[in-house]
């Protein structure tokens, strides 16, 4: 038996000495250079007594040894479980209480303050700093004698990653080797990458976005990666014509789109923009183009499921969408309490099946059975509908789904008729307790600087385009939304900020 990931990753790995990334310092880290310290770590975590699907918990800043480790801990057999590097100690309680991992790596900067809570679960700890300072580089280097790669089918696990907790607390998806090399697959054939490639990789590397998506696209074309620690809008400008593609949630368009200097010329190299995790706003989408002449392609995607589906790469990108299906993965739209399949044009309950779709939530066996249908599709909790045309909306989440007065708000749709006003950025809208209503409609406005645009011009503006029953009670503005490290408007932050408006 092989290896199903690792294999599959250096199956497709070019000649040793091509490159595989550069870091915003300028080192250059080849494809063969980044399989030999992947192999010395893997014998590190061996010689510390990391077996067969053991976790193991990291949470480290950026850097390209992260990604080694990554490739490490896949050779050993290991089940890789990256953390947000903004979670607190307590919140790492939590996760390692949960996942009892074997082995912890975290900031050198950290590791007394965290070594206590890895002793509680018995596990080892070691660190890894950035620039590859800690103790375990400094193990791995001193290390002599291979180990044999691990022998892993396509169902054992390889990785745990937990969701955002954007909707209450994260879990801990569990994806196994063949969940991850289908999908990185089917996204190097629909988004056409190849060994020419050359990607901006400026997302955080803890979450499915940073560490699959875009690092596996790469690994599986034998492309290159300039490997960027942080989002730096100046520093991506100045890279574009080194580049053919860029990655990236939302935001990083939106802040792209605030420096002059970007413009056709700037992008005249890349070939591809993608955008995920969060909606992008169909007014990003045009202004990127008019700047660029590129016409986003939008993805949509989850912790649990990786990517599912995709605007074509030909054919029409069709902003305030996410396209269709990828290959080998299906999508229907349901009745979320009965599952009745609906038709087009119809909102219901976005489902998802095909070989993308993780095995469930780690020690939650009750929340996996209850998130599955009998026939196998995952109920995403995204709600959602399939055009004429084919092409898929997300309308937003389940949770979010306001239910006023017996009616069924979607946020969306107010939403985007506020947005679509003069001087008006963008907006979120939320459900929060009302005494007769059940929940009274509050909308957060975001407005541009140059304009004043009054909650009564809003109110009046909507009175035209929407039924009354969806109309916001409440309106108020902010200079930003609550965002969290992906981009995603953190909506129970709104819910608890407006509790009490009409109390
Ligand atoms: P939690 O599940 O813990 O509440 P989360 O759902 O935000 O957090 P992720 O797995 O990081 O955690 O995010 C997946 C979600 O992101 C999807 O279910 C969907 O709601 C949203 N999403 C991803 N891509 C898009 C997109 N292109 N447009 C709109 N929403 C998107
Ligand atoms: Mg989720």
């Amino acid at each position: 038996m092989g290896n199903h990931l690792f294999d599959a990753i250096r199956a497709r790995s070019p000649a040793p000495e091509r490159l595989l990334m550069e870091t915003d310092d300028g080192r250059r880290i080849s494809y063969g250079a980044a399989f030999d310290s992947a192999a010395r770590i893997a014998a590190t975590l061996v010689a510390l007594g990391v077996e067969l699907g053991d976790r193991v918990a990291v949470q480290v800043e950026k850097g390209p040894e992260a990604i080694l480790l990554y490739l490490a801990c896949i050779r050993t057999g290991a089940v890789f479980l990256p953390l947000n590097t903004a979670y607190t100690t307590a919140e790492l309680d939590y996760f390692f209480t949960d996942a009892e991992p074997r082995l912890v790596i975290v900031d050198p900067a950290r590791a007394e303050a965290i070594e206590p809570l890895a002793r509680k679960v018995g596990a080892r700890l070691e660190t890894l700093g950035a620039d590859g300072d800690g103790s375990l580089l400094a193990k791995a280097g001193t290390q002599t004698g291979e180990v044999a790669v691990a022998p892993r089918g396509a169902d054992d696990l390889a990785a745990i990653l937990y969701t955002s907790g954007t909707t209450g607390r994260s879990k801990g998806a569990m994806l196994t080797h063949g969940n991850l090399v289908s999908n990185a697959l089917a996204l190097v054939e629909a988004w056409r990458f190849t060994a020419d490639d050359v990607l901006i990789h400026a997302l955080p590397i803890f979450h499915t976005h940073g560490l699959f998506v875009a690092t596996h696209v790469v690994l599986f074309s034998g492309g290159s990666m300039l490997f960027e620690r942080k989002f730096d809008p100046k520093r991506i400008i100045a890279a574009l014509p080194r580049a053919t593609a860029l990655m990236g949630v939302p935001t990083f368009y939106v802040r792209l789109l605030q420096h002059p200097e970007l413009d056709r010329e700037r992008a005249r190299s890349i070939r591809l923009f993608v955008s995920g995790s969060a909606p992008l706003l169909a007014e990003t989408h045009a202004v990127w183009r008019e700047r660029t002449g590129h016409a986003i392609l939008e993805r949509y995607g989850m912790t649990e499921t990786n990517m599912n589906t995709s605007n074509p790469y030909d054919g029409e990108r069709r902003a305030g969408t996410v396209g269709f299906a990828l290959p080998g993965t299906e999508v229907r739209i349901t009745e979320p309490e009965g599952g009745r399949p609906l038709g087009p044009g119809k909102i219901g309950m976005i489902e998802v099946r095909g070989p993308n779709v993780f095995s469930g939530y780690w020690r939650m066996p009750e929340k996996t059975a209850a998130e599955f249908r009998p026939d196998g599709f995952f109920i995403t909790g995204d709600l959602g509908l399939i055009d004429a045309d084919g092409y898929v909306q997300i309308v937003g989440r389940g949770k979010d789904l306001i239910i006023a007065g017996g009616y069924n708000i979607y946020p969306k749709e107010i939403e985007s008729e506020i947005d679509a006003l003069p001087g008006v950025v963008e907006s979120a809208v939320i459900g929060v307790p009302h005494p007769d209503l059940g929940e009274g409609v509050v909308a957060v406005v975001v407005r541009d600087g140059r304009n004043d645009v009054s909650a009564e011009a809003i109110l009046g503006a909507l009175t035209e385009r929407l039924a009354r029953f969806k109309l916001p009670r409440h309106i108020d503005f902010v200079d930003e939304l609550p965002r969290n490290t992906m981009g995603k408007v953190q909506k129970n932050v709104l819910r608890d900020r407006y509790r009490s408006v009409f109390a």
